[in-house]
């Protein structure tokens, strides 16, 4: 085999406004060129005691079990499902958006049987149709999306949800990957057993490490399991002498990823949670006002600022307009996927990617795009933003 000729690594310099990765903050990147050691170092593993503090903080939660999991969103999301699902266990799964099919899927990987509660993708679900599953199916579980980023649903109310599972006797899995950390979410608070996230969404750090926090309730039904995880790198129980008092070794963590979680909580803290919940919401809105101004409209009835979906003019394909974006100006934003394929972009405003300057950014080039399109009118939409954004 001829030795292969590859330069230089030399990435483009996006800015990435799609539904993640959004864009690493320069304190997260040299955190990640800072010396690795040991994943037992005694260095690491009070590293890893700050990194489980600074979790809590942002899941609003005194969870102990409020960990990293190796891996991407997904890994947590997995770890949280197939942990607390057992052979036989009926699990209430929504139907209204890419995400809560995947839940669906590893659900029934774990031999767990679902009951999808079904809404049309950009609406939330309806509680009284979540209450007329638990009527009819008596479920363990009831799992949601809280920011649901294929459609761009917030699904609000959630202690109505938690309590309706309590009441009878179930526990709840909530996907915090697109709120975490942007939108607010109160793990103690709203009652809720298991929620997890992933890194690179509205945290901002590089994928690789991914929240997950359990309550009590979620733990003792892990113990308590009669069969084994069908996971031997995500079984909570093994990762319990990892994590607690022995640190004793069962697989190797991503030090790097850690480090960058680490400052990207930082960060996250620094900022202070309420203040950053805010900052989402302020500057979102500034996109919002701009992509209605300009002439399109949001395709979702419940809005979530870390994803924002817009519906294009009918003529108008979305993957013209991302490659338009992506070729043109190095902006990164995403089209429809499942029932809104083709239909939609999905721009992102997550972390550090929520900043005045990307919102500008995206419009002006959106604007650029569209603007030969009847009914668009960019020059409109610019000056909304920028009105709603300098207050
Ligand atoms: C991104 C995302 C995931 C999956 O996370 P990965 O890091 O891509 O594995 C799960 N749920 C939601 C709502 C997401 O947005």
């Amino acid at each position: 085999m001829e030795r292969p000729a590859v330069g230089e690594l030399t990435p483009p310099n996006r800015t990435l406004m799609g539904p993640g990765p959004s864009d690493v903050h320069p304190r997260v990147r040299r955190a990640m060129a800072t010396p690795l050691v040991g994943h037992l170092d005694p260095a690491f593993v009070d590293l890893m005691d700050e990194v489980q503090e600074l979790l809590r903080y942002v899941f609003r939660t005194d969870n102990e079990w409020t960990v990293p999991i190796s891996g991407t969103g997904s890994a947590a999301m997995e770890a949280a499902i197939a942990n607390l699902t057992e052979p036989g266990d009926t699990v209430v799964v929504p139907g209204n958006g890419y995400f809560g099919g995947r839940m669906a899927s590893m659900v029934e990987r774990s031999g767990g049987e679902t009951v999808t509660v079904d809404a049309p993708w950009g609406e939330p679900l309806d509680i009284d149709d979540v209450r007329a599953a638990f009527d009819a199916h008596d479920p363990d579980l009831l799992a949601f999306v809280h920011g649901e980023t294929s459609t761009g649903v917030l699904q609000p109310d959630v202690p109505a949800l938690t309590e309706l599972a309590h009441d009878n006797d179930a526990l709840t899995i909530v996907d915090a990957v697109t709120t975490f950390g942007g939108v607010e979410l109160k793990v103690d608070e709203w009652e809720i057993d298991a929620a997890y996230s992933a890194a690179q969404k509205c945290l901002s750090a590089p994928p690789g490490a991914s929240p997950l926090t359990l309550g009590e309730r979620a733990m003792a039904k892990i113990e308590q399991r009669e069969s084994s995880v069908n996971s031997w790198y995500l079984d909570l129980t093994e990762l319990t002498d990892y994590w607690g008092e022995e640190r004793a070794y069962h697989h190797t963590a991503p030090i790097t990823n850690v480090y960058a979680l680490r400052e990207a909580l930082r960060l996250a803290a620094e900022e202070g949670i309420e203040a950053r919940w805010e900052r989402h919401e302020r500057v979102a809105n500034g996109l919002r006002a701009g992509i209605e101004a300009m002439g399109l409209e949001l395709a979702s009835t419940s809005w979530l600022p870390s994803l924002n979906t817009v519906r294009l003019p009918a003529d108008i394909e979305d993957a013209t307009v991302t490659d338009e974006l992506l070729d043109g100006y190095d902006i990164e934003v995403a089209g429809g996927l499942g029932d809104l394929s083709g239909e939609i972009l999905r721009i992102g405003c997550m972390g550090h990617s929520a900043r005045r300057s990307n919102v500008l950014s995206v419009l002006g080039a959106l604007g650029d795009v569209l603007g030969e399109s009847d009914g668009i009118d960019a020059d409109a939409g610019l000056a909304a933003a920028r009105k709603e954004l300098s207050n």
